[in-house]
């Protein structure tokens, strides 16, 4: 992939100012932000306190659906509000909501049915249940726990609870047991091994390593792939991951790895990014709660390894399967899919019995990986520093520098970084260059001016994982960085295709005479025709239309791209003439990012489509 460097630098003096907390203020901030517009304002089903808690309080007055997954909504609402809360407000109804529910806790440590018995001759799919909203409420308690670390009851709780969780693993952790329960979807053995995350929270808060040596025998214990149910088969993944940042083993992050690779292999991992709700190639569903974890996992990984390829998966489930999971009212729950793409589910299946807390809680994973430390880091070159791993607008901190990311309003993909605070040493700028940008063009500027004696290189590895380094002056040591210093990135990006096969080719390979079937990318985004702007494409019959590329120079001019900010129409727009099936006209469409169906009642959106290049 050719590079082009062109370095200048900028450095306003202004003085500086204090830290404040990362924050988004491009699309990823909007969509936080309509969860909370959910949770606040969307009546039906109103998230009050019963309604939450009604998994633990279990009153027959108030029947809620699925509580007797009990802790299953408590517990990833108290969690991810905990680690996404905005402040005052959000903290007093997690204390509330905290305060009632450890009033529901049981003798022996359980939340939910008392009478439910849990000797091994028992246990089912009932069992199951309570086991994974267990499992759920006690990752959610440690969060809050993380949040609030003066509420020592909640730690205590937490132990009750995973003593419990202990005692019946040992109990029931039996081939007699995984038997009965093989096959059981949500009330299967995944219920068991989710603790893993739980189990490893708990070892951290408490340093008893016996929650740790349970959590480590779950993976071993998870069954291959089969038809198992997508989210607890990540969340496993996801919790062995966590020891293994806890240990360091090699052999934790070579199982996660391997079964990432079968993952890869399998075909289950769509073109958009993310995965259907089962291991089931005849299922036509997603689910929120799996493409978070999806892309959660991607990014443990990359954090563990450095490797660009799990970096671009998340980026790829990022901007496109987990954007476009989210409903207009800020819910995640299930998308719908036929041959070509997205087709209305029947009933809009917003899942608010767990995608859409468990959607929130993936943006704190995706916020606390734009921009890292490069100290830890498995490619740390030992010089200090910090990596944009990935370009979002916000402002962003980590050890003791801040940087503020923005869009240049111009055409491509632009953007300003601009120092708020460094510490008075060397320190390295590092930009990741994703995989999808054909060049990069950096430019550095001081006083409005370039600078000729800054250094930058670009740096790639075997792994592509490639970044562009900045340096200062005469030092290759790092620059000691002023607030209002500005770097400048510019990537260009062209259209990528990607057949049935994985294929992925460039718009010279387009074939001129036959069409041939592809989806279509420019930069992360997946590109579809989504019927609410496109009203007449899929007229019957429509899946013989075919989309008509002129000379790449033509069509790369169809390309508009003028994001605004804190909107969720938010990617490049491509106008080009396709030929409807059925009659011989000229029509026009515009592609866009299958993302941008959040802003809208669900239709269809198809990205599987038959093209070819037009003389
Ligand atoms: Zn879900």
């Amino acid at each position: 992939m050719p590079f082009l460097i062109l370095l200048l630098f900028s450095v306003l003096l202004v003085s500086p100012c204090g830290f404040a907390e990362s924050r988004s203020t491009d699309e990823l901030g909007a969509r936080i932000n309509l969860i909370f517009d959910r949770f606040n304002t969307i009546m039906e089903p109103a998230f009050t306190d019963d309604f939450i808690l009604a998994d633990v309080k279990l009153d027959p007055n108030y029947p809620r659906r699925f509580d007797e997954f009990s802790g299953d909504i408590s517990g990833r609402f108290l969690g991810a509000v905990s680690l996404m809360s905005r402040g005052a407000e959000d903290d007093a109804q997690l204390r509330r909501l905290v305060a009632e529910l450890l009033k529901h806790q049981r003798e022996d440590g359980r939340f939910g049915d008392v009478k439910l018995s849990f000797a091994a001759s028992d246990i089912g799919p009932d069992q199951m249940a309570l086991l994974w909203g267990n499992g759920r409420l006690l990752v959610g308690l440690l969060e809050y726990y993380q949040h609030v670390p003066e509420q020592k009851e909640v730690l205590d709780a937490s132990i009750r609870l995973g003593d419990f969780l202990i005692q019946v693993f040992n109990d029931c952790a039996t081939p007699e047991v995984r038997e009965r329960v093989r096959g059981k979807a949500a009330n299967g053995f995944i219920c068991f091994t989710q603790f893993n995350e739980g189990l490893e929270l708990l070892c951290r808060a408490t340093g008893d390593t016996k929650y740790r040596d349970a959590a480590r025998k779950m993976e071993p214990l998870l069954e291959p792939r089969g038809e198992q149910h997508t989210h607890g088969y990540l969340t496993t993944l996801r919790g062995h991951m966590m020891i293994y940042e806890s240990t360091g083993e090699p052999e934790l992050l070579a199982a996660v790895e391997a079964r990432f690779q079968d993952l890869m292999d399998s075909g289950f991992i769509m073109i958009n990014g993310g995965l259907l709700e089962y291991f089931k190639p005849t299922y036509n569903r997603d689910e929120g709660c799996t493409e978070a974890d999806f892309l959660r996992l991607c990014l443990q990984l990359y954090q563990a390894t450095g490797k660009e390829m799990y970096l671009a998966q998340a980026e790829t489930c990022l901007y496109n399967s987990f954007y476009a999971n989210q409903f207009e009212t800020g819910d995640f729950g299930h998308r719908c899919f036929d041959a070509r793409g997205y087709m209305p589910h029947p009933g809009a299946a917003r899942a608010w019995w767990c995608c859409t807390m468990h959607g929130l809680r993936a943006f704190r994973d995706v916020l606390d990986r734009v921009v890292t430390p490069k100290s830890g880091h498995p490619k740390d070159d030992g010089q200090p520093g910090i990596r944009i791993n990935l370009l979002k607008e916000g402002r962003w901190s980590t050890n003791d520098m801040a940087v503020r990311i923005e869009r240049i309003p111009e055409s491509g993909l632009a953007y300003r970084i601009t120092v708020e605070q460094a510490p008075n040493d060397f320190q390295t700028l590092s930009v990741r260059v994703p995989n999808w940008a054909e060049s990069v063009t950096k430019t550095v500027l001081v006083d409005g001016k370039a600078i000729s004696d800054a250094k930058a290189e670009v740096v790639s590895d075997e792994n592509e994982d490639t970044l562009l380094k900045a340096y200062g002056r005469s030092t290759s040591h790092g620059r000691i960085w002023k607030a209002e210093d500005v770097m400048e990135v510019r990537l260009a990006c062209g259209l990528h295709f990607v057949d049935r096969n994985n294929r992925t080719f460039g718009q010279d390979e387009l074939p001129k005479e036959q069409s041939v079937e592809a989806a279509v990318f420019y930069g992360p985004w997946l590109l579809g025709v989504n019927a609410h702007t496109n009203p007449m494409f899929h007229g019957e019959p429509y899946v013989d239309n075919i989309l008509l590329f002129d000379s790449k120079q033509a069509t790369l001019a169809g390309i508009s791209y003028e994001p605004q900010a804190g909107s969720l129409l938010n990617g490049p727009r491509l106008t080009l003439n396709y030929q409807h099936s059925g009659f011989p006209d000229n029509n026009q469409v515009v592609l866009q990012p299958v993302a941008e169906q959040t802003t809208h009642p669900q239709t269809t959106v198809s990205y599987w489509h038959l093209v070819k290049t037009v003389p």
